[in-house]
């Protein structure tokens, strides 16, 4: 059959669709980026301003959120650099799901789905492939998405089955949540939080997969500094580095790479709450 009759998209590859087209089983997650943006849209014209405890607020979940994404999903769930006592993990899920990363099976799932297949067609977000907004927005709701069969059987606690199905419960509260302080507390602790978390990441897959010069079949993964503000100086922005070593704890390598994700997991092992911490052999 010529290719210019093939209608099937598993034929054609999902990121030469038409952006506003989600792949099968996407079609929530593109509502619910849609929705998040349209609100926080909205909520410039109505409260671009919120008041100092407002703002605090937002800043300090979405601080939490950061820290469960970056040492609970991304270091000890995704990648096994360490592990957490039970009560962190549980609380680490909690936040890093208020803000928006997903449930923890499937963000697995898909990042470990990333890092097997970096840089090549079969990557779920590759920028080398899709370009840019594919990189960044698009894989989340055009993308085939990492199976937790496959990708993940090595975590077979109930509990993670239990935040799958809290998921949508969650992120309503998340959503609506800030209505409790007023019209200016809903567009910031839910909507605008939600879109600055969610670019926040999204850059992890955008930005730090454009590195200039980078060639075919060449790792593209690259440090980038300006992130480091985005993250809260939280450590994902040092991407090269982790590429690396994908199985250190440590994304921030140096004094100057801060990385208050893994002074978090220091403290926490002090503590006796992170235990078999995987460090870089050689700086
Ligand atoms: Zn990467
Ligand atoms: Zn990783």
């Amino acid at each position: 059959m010529p290719t210019s009759v093939v209608s099937s998209s598993v034929e054609i590859p999902p990121w030469t669709w038409p952006w506003w087209r989600p792949t099968a089983g996407q079609h929530m997650t593109f509502l619910w980026v849609v929705l998040i943006h349209a609100t926080a849209a909205v909520g410039l014209v109505i409260s671009p301003l919120p008041g100092w405890p407002l703002l605090l607020a937002t800043a300090a979940l979405t601080w939490l959120g950061g820290l469960g994404t970056t040492v609970c999903y991304h270091r000890t769930l995704a990648h096994r650099a360490l592990r957490l006592h039970p009560v962190v993990r549980e609380i680490l899920i909690f936040f890093a799901m208020y803000n928006g990363s997903g449930a923890p099976l499937s963000w697995t799932a898909n990042h470990r789905l990333h890092h097997a297949m970096a840089d090549t067609p079969a990557d779920i977000s590759s920028p080398r492939v899709g370009g840019f907004w594919w990189a960044h927005l698009r894989w989340l709701w055009q993308a085939q998405q990492g199976s937790p069969t496959q990708y993940c059987p090595d975590l077979r606690e109930a509990s993670y089955r239990r935040w799958a199905a809290l998921q949508v419960p969650l992120l309503a509260l998340s959503f609506f949540g800030g209505l409790a302080f007023g019209l200016a507390g809903f567009f910031w602790l839910g909507a605008f939080r939600l879109v600055f978390a969610l670019h926040g990441q999204c850059f992890v897959n955008s930005v730090s997969h454009l590195r200039p010069g980078a060639q075919v079949g060449e790792d593209s993964s690259q440090n980038v500094y300006w992130l480091a503000v985005w993250h809260c100086f939280q450590g994902e922005n040092w991407h090269r580095n982790h590429h690396a070593r994908p199985g250190s704890a440590r994304f921030g390598w140096t004094a100057r790479q801060v990385d208050i994700g893994w002074w978090v997991i220091v403290g926490l092992e002090r503590l006796g709450l992170a235990t078999e911490v995987r460090r870089p052999r050689v700086l």
